[in-house]
């Protein structure tokens, strides 16, 4: 109710209110500028304000990866000294009869009206990226993330944080009535815990769950075996047991760890495996991609962008909604980017010259306006295509064009990056690693983007690219055939609302319409009244009794089914 002690949002954040201001909490496995790999952590780093600032009591839970290199970032985020004992043993279960109990702290910093909470534990502390480092994925990641989302269901339970909602007193915690945004499968347990661990006490009845998914290429399958150390009841099993039928032509190209000539579907082997994101899809309240053409494209039992979970999917077709992603307009804007040596605007194109210039010198090409310059930054996956962009190198090197090659990722692919640049000294360039700093530059000096995903559940490149003024070349897929507007470079600018943080759509507002809409209070998915103490756990989630599968009917396997995760 607003009382005069309430802080006012910062002008430049007032950007139209929220009706029913909710307690949102986003739980990740990337936010930027603390952590990055792509799209998931940028999307994390600017929607949580942009719902801040139209009045949501927001709270963003991400890991604390405290490695020595990146001990900077995280300078001034306060320990909050709460610690929670985390069991991951099934209930009832030995000591020594599962995953374990392990304690976790939470660190909080409250910044642009967002409670970031950052869960801390020795397992995020390794040099390398959130999911692996040179050697690979890490082998741990069920364990990892299992922490993530059970301190995230703990955090606004127990973290008295909660005196930044416009007009409630301070230092509450947020409480049970909460609704969980969870990012992909690495927070796909927290609508699995919240059904399976808290309702059956009576806790979290009226919280709700959204399913993010960012990329159905990652969704956290494991051996059966490993079920046992989530810290789940037994009868849950069912709930996460999922066998990859092939049933949406699994085998295809598509997701998983790729390479030259790779991207074959990892699990062609009809064995049964528990798959986070299943889990995660049977037990949140409503679903949500990152496009509306991505939407489109999981459902379509021709296609394989389901990858093995389209029939699931489609049962849950009407609770299944694509938002596109919106973009940081403040961090991406050429009249303001710090990284780029001019700055510039649609009606000042000649800075955006110097800055092809500059990068051009900077790279030891020719500098030469003349000279098309296209720019290709991505994860080095089967999934951005770079083997195509090397694949037509020789012809565009032949027209005269110069190629700036940025990305990180698979070994071989920044091997023939490397090769690449050795074979064309005069025309390409290509920086194997993650900078930041250099994306910017690519961006703003390029004339064209390359962007020939084979599949793009939203993409955030091509958007920039357009607020830059550089015209994206782009496969029409997913969300590329979302954003590009074929004659309209330098778009967002036009959509941005004044000072708003998303600007190139209005991602915050879906949100909360899908909130209002689809996730009313006292409205359990499963048509039952969750009121009802003797509701049985598994009853609330009826209408997808089928996809609870066996209950434990493969509990007995121990291997077969290869680890996935990203
Ligand atoms: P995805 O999430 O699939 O990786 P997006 O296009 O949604 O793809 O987002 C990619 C984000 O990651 C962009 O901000 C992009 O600039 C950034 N990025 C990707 N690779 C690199 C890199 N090697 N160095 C710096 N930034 C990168």
């Amino acid at each position: 109710a607003g009382g005069a002690a309430a802080a006012a949002p910062p002008a430049e954040l007032a950007v139209g209110r929220a009706e029913r201001p909710r307690d949102l909490v986003f739980v990740t496995a990337e936010a930027a500028p603390w952590s990055k790999t792509g799209g998931l952590g940028d999307v994390m780093g600017a929607l949580p304000r942009s719902l801040a600032a139209r009045g949501h009591r927001v709270m963003v839970v991400s890991p604390r990866y405290l490695a020595p290199s990146a001990a900077k970032r995280y300078e001034g985020i306060k320990d909050t000294g709460v610690r929670a004992r985390l069991n991951l043993n099934p209930p009832g279960a030995k000591a020594d009869g599962g995953g374990g109990v392990h304690e976790v702290g939470f660190y909080h910093l409250h910044k642009d009206g967002v409670d970031w909470v950052f869960v801390d534990h020795i397992s995020y502390h390794r040099e390398g990226t959130p999911y692996g480092n040179a050697a690979g994925t890490y082998g741990d990641n069920l364990f990892r993330f299992s922490l993530l989302c059970m301190a995230a269901c703990e955090a606004p339970l127990l973290l008295h944080v909660g005196g930044h909602r416009y007009g409630t007193p301070p230092g509450l915690p947020y409480g049970q009535n909460v609704t969980f945004i969870a990012n992909d499968w690495h927070a796909g347990l927290v609508p699995v815990y919240v059904a399976a661990k808290y309702r059956r006490h009576g806790v979290y009845r009226e919280a709700r769950c959204v399913l993010a998914l960012h990329n159905l290429a990652h969704q956290g399958a494991h051996p059966p075996r490993t079920f046992n150390s989530l810290g789940l009841p037994g009868e849950w099993y069912g709930a996460l047991e999922w066998v990859d039928t092939g049933d949406n032509g699994a085998g295809g190209g598509g997701g998983g760890g790729g390479g030259p000539g790779g991207g074959a579907r990892r699990h062609m082997q009809r064995v049964p495996t528990i798959n986070i994101m299943k889990a995660a899809m049977v037990t949140s309240d409503k679903l949500v991609t990152v496009s509306p053409a991505y939407a489109w494209e999981v459902c379509d039992d021709k296609g394989e962008q389901g990858m093995g979970l389209t029939s699931l999917l489609r049962q849950r077709m009407g609770d299944l909604q694509g938002i596109v992603n919106g973009i940081d307009v403040g961090e991406w804007d050429p009249r303001t980017d710090p990284y780029i040596p001019r700055n510039y605007h649609e009606g000042s194109l000649g800075g955006k010259g110097l800055c092809k210039a500059a990068l051009q010198g900077e790279l030891g090409l020719p500098v030469d306006p003349a000279a098309p310059l296209l720019g290709f930054i991505g994860r080095l996956d089967f999934q951005k295509g770079p083997d195509l962009v090397l694949g037509v190198l020789r012809p565009l090197v032949a027209a005269g064009c110069q190629v700036v090659l940025l990305g990180s990722g698979a070994a071989d692919y920044e091997e023939a990056f490397k090769a690449a640049q050795a074979a064309f000294p005069a025309n390409v360039r290509a920086h194997v690693g993650f900078s930041v700093p250099l994306s910017h530059k690519i961006l703003a000096a390029s004339d064209i983007l390359l962007m020939p995903s084979r599949f793009e559940p939203c993409g955030l490149n091509q958007m920039y690219a357009m607020r830059y003024g550089t015209v994206p070349v782009a496969h029409g897929t997913g969300g590329l055939r979302d954003t590009i507007d074929d004659v309209n470079p330098f778009r967002g600018e036009g959509f941005s609302r004044a000072g708003g943080m998303m600007g190139a759509n209005d991602a915050d507002r879906e949100l909360e319409e899908l909130f209002e809409k689809g996730l009313a209070w006292g409205r359990p998915t499963g048509g039952r009244s969750a009121d009802d103490p003797s509701t049985n756990n598994q009853d609330y989630y009826e209408p997808f009794q089928d996809y609870f599968g066996s209950g434990g009917r493969y509990g007995a396997v121990a291997d077969g089914a290869e680890e996935d995760d990203g």
